[in-house]
């Protein structure tokens, strides 16, 4: 809740977007606990955060548990927030029990998870697992025109620390749900097996600019009229693809920007998931199929590009088997699931074996200001990491 103060939104939210000043404050107040908590601290090249509570053997890979603190501009105060502090909790957790890991425990704060403000999202994981240059990222600009290097520098998030994967015992990242799979069967714990593909693209039209008012309908090169049936169709096959296809048509513009123009050049953008990689692939094409039929058939130009791949993932069975292991012991409700949504624990089960960890949350809702989970849901959940992280860390 002291978290949620930084850059809180008028509706019980928070705003604190990718390496604005308010994340920064998110951070700065993460790293006193963090450092108060006895923790020393590293930021990479990309502004990733670090921050280490030893363990007693030194040369040990460390075991990862991270998450991010950043936020959509509407955003709920758990999305990411809570993994981080659940993360702080169980190193605070054994720092009262004077219990001292085999291995050390790192806890890291990824930079730019959300991709509102700079449009990639787990901008900072991507670097560190290597699938986005470190180049790239940096050139990524917000709509007013300010590049992430520019942020970097002059919030000092630059570090010398290289964006890249060092060797791990094992990895963690806890979240709310963002669904509302546990909430309806009444599950304290969802064990995250694995997380669905996504695929993001802009698809952008060409039209023949024409004065609204006495072009006759017939003959008019009108991407507006286009980009409707595209939006029917492609909905019509997410639709056939079963319960776990997911398409979203959103954020639209036009050019010029006029009432009574027949647009230049119509844009939006589309998000499509599913958790199997062939499934995703025909999705894509039968939607390129899709925009190439409608435009063609009325004489306006189109282009799909493909702005961000993540293919599904599968984690680690011995640490989704660590994950079971913490929440038998305890004895919470819990069944295994796939994750909905995209997390930085995608980019990390590339290098390290990974799990996740979910909560539920009310109504299951997310990237909202009225996002909530309870005390005793978040307690539930930072238990279980704790017995996951100890299940990989080793000691006593
Ligand atoms: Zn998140």
């Amino acid at each position: 809740m002291d978290m949620a103060q930084v850059a809180p939104t008028d509706n019980g939210g928070s705003n604190r977007q990718a390496l604005s000043d308010d994340d920064a404050a998110g951070r700065a107040l993460f790293l006193g606990w963090a450092t108060a908590a006895g923790c020393t601290h590293e930021v990479d090249e990309i502004g990733n955060l670090f921050v280490r509570r030893p363990g007693r053997d030194g040369a040990k890979p460390p075991v990862l548990i991270g998450s991010h603190l950043d936020t959509q501009p509407t955003g709920g105060r758990f999305d990411g927030v809570y993994g981080v502090l659940g993360g702080l909790e169980v190193i605070e957790r054994l720092n009262d029990l004077g219990i001292e890991t085999e291995a050390p425990i790192d806890l890291v704060v990824w930079t730019n998870e959300e991709g509102s403000r700079f449009q990639t999202s787990m901008m900072g994981s991507g670097v560190w697992a290597g699938k986005l240059s470190l180049d790239d990222a940096k050139a990524l600009t917000d709509v007013d025109g300010i590049t992430v290097a520019d942020e970097l520098d002059r919030l000092g998030w630059a570090g010398a620390r290289p964006a890249s994967p060092s060797p791990l015992t094992g990895s963690f990242e806890l979240h709310i749900e963002q669904g509302p799979i546990l909430e309806s069967e009444e599950l304290e714990i969802g064990v995250v097996t694995g997380v669905q593909g996504l695929r993001w693209f802009t698809i952008e039209l060409g039209g023949y600019p024409a004065h609204a008012g006495p072009t006759p309908m017939e003959g008019r090169k009108d991407p507006a009229r286009v980009i409707g049936r595209i939006i029917d169709r492609v909905y019509g096959v997410v639709d056939e693809l079963g319960p776990w296809g997911r398409g979203t048509f959103a954020q639209f513009g036009s050019d010029p920007v006029s009432p009574n123009t027949i647009p230049e050049r119509l844009w939006c953008t589309l998000d499509l998931r599913h958790p199997d990689a062939d499934t995703l692939q025909q999705m894509e094409e039968r939607m390129r199929d899709i925009v190439e039929e409608e435009a063609g058939a009325r004489g306006v130009t189109s282009t799909v590009t493909r702005q961000n791949d993540s293919p599904p993932v599968t984690f680690d069975e011995n640490c989704v088997a660590a994950v079971e292991d913490a929440v038998s012991a305890v004895g919470f409700s819990n069944h295994r699931m796939i994750s909905g949504a995209g997390h930085d624990a995608c980019y990390v089960a590339l290098h390290a074996p990974t799990a996740m960890i979910f909560v539920p949350c009310d109504d299951g809702l997310s990237h909202n200001e009225a996002e909530n989970i309870s005390k005793e849901q978040a307690e539930r959940g930072a238990t279980v990491l704790l017995g996951a992280v100890r299940r990989m860390a080793g000691g006593s």
